[in-house]
């Protein structure tokens, strides 16, 4: 599987709960972050994951 295809399953994971009625409270409904839940922005973001996880970014001497 690849990185796009694992972060397309995690934002299919996640979604803004639906009540009966068709109200919502603005959740989301699988990890109850106010939606858009930090989980599907990141899972979402047009960027390449694989990218941004050098650490070598995180580590950057004066
Ligand atoms: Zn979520």
């Amino acid at each position: 599987m690849s990185a796009e295809e694992r972060l397309a399953r995690i934002a299919e994971a996640h979604h803004k709960s639906l009540y009966s009625g068709g109200l919502t409270d603005g959740d989301c409904s699988e990890c109850g972050w106010s939606w858009p839940c930090p989980t599907y922005v990141w899972a979402t973001t047009a960027r390449d994951p694989l990218a941004s996880w050098n650490p070598a970014d995180d580590e950057e001497t004066p």
